[in-house]
């Protein structure tokens, strides 16, 4: 059987790779040069649209954990990676050119491979993996909103910083949900001269600057909290600082501000900052945001981003085989599944790419076990709470806690060698030829 992938970027080319190592005929699509991105500039396959760095490779670091599983299964993302590294500590960085030829090259010159460059408009018929990034074409974009429903296709991302639970400090936060409604929020307390003194270096910090694709107009619901600081000294007090309904509980007295914590997932390992969606740059962000009380050593998740991104709603959408509910044969791989960044976008490319070759012979596509870091990112995309779905780089706060006390410099450890058991057993048991790890 022929089957569809459609986009040659990073988890486009992985998963046609891989289809076509398990043995099905592939169609690759990709619509540059003919048609470009606003982002891209060359023809190439996976090519690295901002940085040339894949993250640390430590495997105290979770994208360093998902890079070592990528290498165990055979991703060729991974095989690239390695093969054109450049020298960058204790990073994983490339030569993106050579990068991008050395994928381009092996795709081309792969039997099972045809590739088709020309931009698609509609979804293929027959089992197809859609890999078309964070700038998908229009006229796709709009065949898969109506595939999906508008509701669950977005082309903006306006998200808040997240940061560990273990990190925030328990003695300063309290807990409470405005007006005694329960104590489902963490709440971060300001004195005035707290407040003040947070006001003015969040004023002050340095933003992004804008690409032009990215220029799209702010929706007042949805300002950076930056934005809000800058029309004057109140406004935060007034928005998403408002402490009215929040009483400390240690104290009975109302702080002057309150920056609200909401759990991001189930378990309550993770927590985002409410309303406090920022352009801020990235260093910026760790320095103002841990002015705020309780968050002084607080560990950063994901940063806050307000940046073009077709991505879809994945929990209402998706299964954690990446097929969507509504038609099995169709499935998403990439940023516009809901995952962020080059390392997770290919990892997802090589599940994608697995399971299409699973149902075109007609077996059971897989669920990556959640220890591991491949199962931890699909469960975020397929079973996160749908009303605050976020794309997420891959991170620690995504995998299952452990199971019995382990201090927290031990964890990551822990973590990191109990994904790579669960990967060794789960590759075994289904046939994925799995390098030594
Ligand atoms: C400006 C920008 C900068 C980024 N910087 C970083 C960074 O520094 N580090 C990082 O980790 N992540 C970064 N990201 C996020 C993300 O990791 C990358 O976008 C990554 O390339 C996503 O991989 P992908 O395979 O999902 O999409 P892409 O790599 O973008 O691949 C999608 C492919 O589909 C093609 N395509 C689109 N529509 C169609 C169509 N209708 N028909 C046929 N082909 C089509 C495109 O031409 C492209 O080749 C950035 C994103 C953007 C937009």
């Amino acid at each position: 059987m022929t089957v569809t992938v459609v986009g040659a970027g990073l988890a486009g080319s992985e998963a046609a790779w891989q289809a076509a190592r398990f043995g099905e005929r592939v169609l690759l699509y990709e619509m540059r040069p003919e048609k470009m991105t606003p982002a891209h500039q060359t023809a190439g396959f996976a090519e690295l649209v901002c940085s040339n760095s894949f993250r640390g490779s430590s495997l105290k670091n979770a994208v360093g954990l998902l890079k070592e599983e990528m290498k165990a299964l055979g991703s060729l993302i991974m095989e690239a990676a390695v093969a054109t590294q450049v020298p960058a500590g204790g990073a994983l960085a490339v030569d993106r050119h050579e990068f991008s030829r050395y994928i381009t090259r092996k795709i081309e010159g792969h039997p099972n491979i045809e590739v088709i460059r020309r931009e698609v408009r509609t979804i293929p018929a027959g089992p197809v993996v859609i890999a078309t990034g964070p700038l998908t074409s229009s006229p796709l974009a709009e065949s898969i909103a109506e595939f999906t429903g508008e509701d669950y296709l977005y082309f903006y991302d306006a998200a808040a910083p997240i940061v560990s639970a273990d990190s925030i400090d328990h003695e300063v936060v309290y807990r409470a949900s405005r007006y005694g409604r329960g104590e489902d929020y963490l709440n971060c307390p300001l004195s005035r001269e707290q407040y003040l003194a947070f006001w003015k270096a969040l004023v002050a910090a340095e933003v992004h600057e804008k690409k032009d694709f990215d220029h799209v107009p702010f929706f007042e619901g949805c300002l950076p909290v930056e934005v809000m600081a800058r029309r004057g000294e109140d406004t935060l007090r007034f928005g998403p600082m408002k402490p009215v309904g929040l009483p400390d509980p240690r104290t009975g007295e109302i702080p002057y501000a309150v920056v609200q914590l909401r759990p991001e997932n189930r378990e309550g390992t993770m927590y985002n900052l409410v309303g406090f969606q920022t352009n801020l740059k990235w260093p910026e962000q760790k320095r103002v945001f841990r002015m705020i009380p309780g968050l002084e050593r607080a560990e950063f998740l994901r940063y806050g981003v307000m940046h073009r991104n077709t991505f879809l709603n994945g929990p209402k959408v998706l299964l954690p085989t990446l097929q969507t509910i509504r038609d099995r044969r169709v499935l998403f791989a990439g940023q516009i599944c809901g995952v962020e960044g080059y390392v997770e976008s290919a990892a997802t490319g090589f599940i994608a790419g697995v399971n299409l070759v699973r149902l075109a012979q007609g077996k059971e596509p897989l669920v990556f076990p959640r220890e591991t870091a491949h199962g931890a990112l699909v469960h975020h995309v397929s079973g996160a709470d749908p009303r605050s779905f976020q794309p997420m780089n891959i991170n620690f706060g995504l995998f299952p806690p452990p199971g019995r006390r382990v201090s927290r410099e031990r964890k990551r450890e822990y973590l990191s060698s109990r994904a790579l058991r669960a990967l060794r057993d789960f590759a075994s048991a289904y046939g994925l030829s799995i390098a030594a790890i």
